[in-house]
């Protein structure tokens, strides 16, 4: 396949520190040139050798998002889906590790036989290649390339190696660095401080890239002074420094950037024409929504990585969107489940009107998400659990309901006499570890009568998955019985995928996870539902008191 010769390609780097956002401008921007009515998507350059993150702990890392083809990838995929509102694929992340992997593969085939394999021109050509395919198979107007990491650092050379190679093959009106960094403000001498800027640009040209764009991340307002400044010692002109201000929502920052003309000035560099400004409304309306909500409740969310706050993004970011829906602020308290045991369990949900149990992997705190699980049931408070989430509230309801007390998933206790979770049987034989759990997009089917069919209105959903473990169907007749009842199940491999406790207020454990689906223009109905039935628990609380 040829390259699409309109496509334009845009690289945002980032210096001075990690943290700035990268991916919520490289989000914004592209949201921007959609709303102008372009075909934009976003790929993820990750300088480090992971294959993929699948295998990384969260703390390092921060949340795994996956994509409907079953890529574990940055959370940066997360965002750009959010914004975008149109899915990723696997050709949106890129690791070193990966591109090292292709390399080393084809070098072992005999592709490059007789040559000294090197990082210029394999690896780079490499890159290259990854770049360009993303915007062939997508008959893209614009591929926005995020490298990962600062400017500066030993591992991202190749990537920005690659792309001042590409800038000349492509031509220099077909392709825009944007570089984003800090203008920190020192207290101390109430000012603005430019020359960590003025460093980071230099270290770009060191390699060869002059940036067209410098986008300034700021807590203060950047003066004419200071934009003139960055202008004059970075060589750009002054219109193409851009502020970008804290914001009290990432929602805010397309625009921020509409503001600062952030589009405008990318479109006018690859000449291409303007047409009509975007108007943005649904977004507008969504942040007015936002800003103003009528309702506040209550959500207490148990996981085992909660000390960081990106390792559960994509379900913070779905509690923002289903809050909106239901004109209602939510207040989350993330706890680590270690901590959660009988004797604090009534302090710890005191006041709440709504508790979820998070996905997680391995042994660690899962006592206290069990009991989590039990609080929830037993006071008829509204619960979603995801993935690991669902599968303590099986645990648990075997525990304390059908009177199994040893009932456990084999990923916690291998040879426990009650495996009601267990591992799937194409997982049995598995050795390696990255990229083999179930993984992406399975369709599932839902019983009309219950609680996710009057989310969903639909009986056919699809969802993205990614775990190893399921409910064992032997158990099913006996939790049925007792009314812990499975209502969304995998056709093809008759996996149960939903359960809901009937006689419970809100009580629904789902194997996928609905957070990777939600978006701000489309708020996942899970999500939607769950927050719905805790501010009628609210209320329902409030009259009766
Ligand atoms: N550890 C569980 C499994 O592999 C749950 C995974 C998850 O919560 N994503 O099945």
């Amino acid at each position: 396949m040829s390259d699409n010769l309109n496509t334009k390609y845009i690289f945002i780097t980032g210096g001075v520190t990690s943290s700035l956002g990268k991916g919520i401008i490289s989000a914004s921007l592209a949201k921007l040139l959609q709303a102008r009515g372009f075909n934009v998507t976003i790929q993820k350059m990750d300088p480090y050798l992971n294959i993929d993150p699948g295998t990384l702990n969260p703390y390092e890392h921060g949340e795994c998002f996956v994509t409907d083809d079953g890529a574990e990838t940055d959370l940066d995929l997360g965002h750009y889906e959010r914004f975008l509102n149109i899915p990723t694929s696997k050709a949106n992340n890129v690791t070193t590790g990966l591109i090292y992997q292709s390399v080393i593969t084809k070098e072992r085939k005999g592709d490059y036989l007789g040559k000294t394999v090197q990082i210029i021109p394999h690896i780079t050509d490499e890159i290259k290649f990854r770049i360009r395919k993303l915007a062939r198979t997508n008959n893209l107007d614009f591929v926005i390339t995020e490298i990962g990491g600062t400017v500066g650092d030993i591992e991202s050379l190749p990537f920005i190696e690659a792309i001042r190679q590409l800038r000349w093959e492509l031509g220099y009106k077909n392709s825009l660095v944007i570089h984003l960094t800090l203008v920190p403000y020192l207290a101390a001498a109430k000012e603005l401080k430019t020359k960590p800027t003025q460093h980071s640009v230099k270290l770009l040209l060191e390699n060869g890239i002059q940036p067209d764009i410098l986008v300034l991340r700021t807590e203060k307002s950047l003066s004419n002074d200071i934009r003139r400044k960055v202008a004059q010692f970075c060589n750009v002109d002054i219109s193409s420094v851009i502020e970008s201000i804290d914001a009290k929502s990432i929602y805010e920052v397309p625009l921020l950037m509409f503001k600062e003309k952030l589009d405008e000035i990318t479109l006018t560099k690859l000449d291409i024409p303007q047409g009509e400004p975007p108007t943005l409304s649904k977004w507008k309306n969504f942040l007015s929504k936002l800003y103003n909500q009528t309702h506040e409740i209550n959500i207490v969310a148990v996981g085992k990585y909660v000390e960081l706050q990106d390792a559960y993004k994509s379900i913070s970011e779905a509690f923002i969107h289903a809050g909106v829906a239901n004109d209602c602020k939510i207040n989350i308290k993330w706890i680590q489940s270690e901590k959660i045991n009988d004797n604090i369990v009534n302090q710890i949900f005191e006041n709440t009107d709504g508790i979820l149990v998070a996905p997680g992997f391995g042994h660690r705190g899962i006592e206290g998400k069990i009991t989590t699980v039990k609080y929830a049931r037993e006071n008829n408070i509204p619960f979603l659990g995801i993935c690991l989430g669902l599968q303590c509230a099986v645990i648990e309801f075997a525990r304390n309901v059908l009177n199994l007390p040893d009932a456990n998933s084999t990923e916690m206790h291998p040879t426990t006499p009650n495996p009601v979770i267990d591992i799937m049987e194409h997982q049995k034989h598995i050795t390696e570890l990255g990229g083999t759990m179930r993984l992406g997009a399975y369709t599932c089917v839902l019983n009309e009568n219950s609680n996710a069919f009057e989310a969903y209105q639909q009986t056919n959903i699809s969802e993205r998955h990614r775990h190893r473990y399921e409910f064992n169907n032997e158990y099913l007749p006996l939790f049925e019985e007792h009314g812990f009842f499975a209502v969304g199940r995998n056709p093809e491999a008759d996996l149960v995928e939903i359960m809901e406790i009937k006689e419970h207020r809100w009580f629904v454990g789902v194997q996928f996870h609905p957070e990777y689906k939600s978006r701000v223009i489309q708020p996942h109905p899970l999500f939607v539902n769950f927050i719905k039935a805790a501010l009628n628990y609210k209320i329902q609380k409030t009259v009766s008191n």
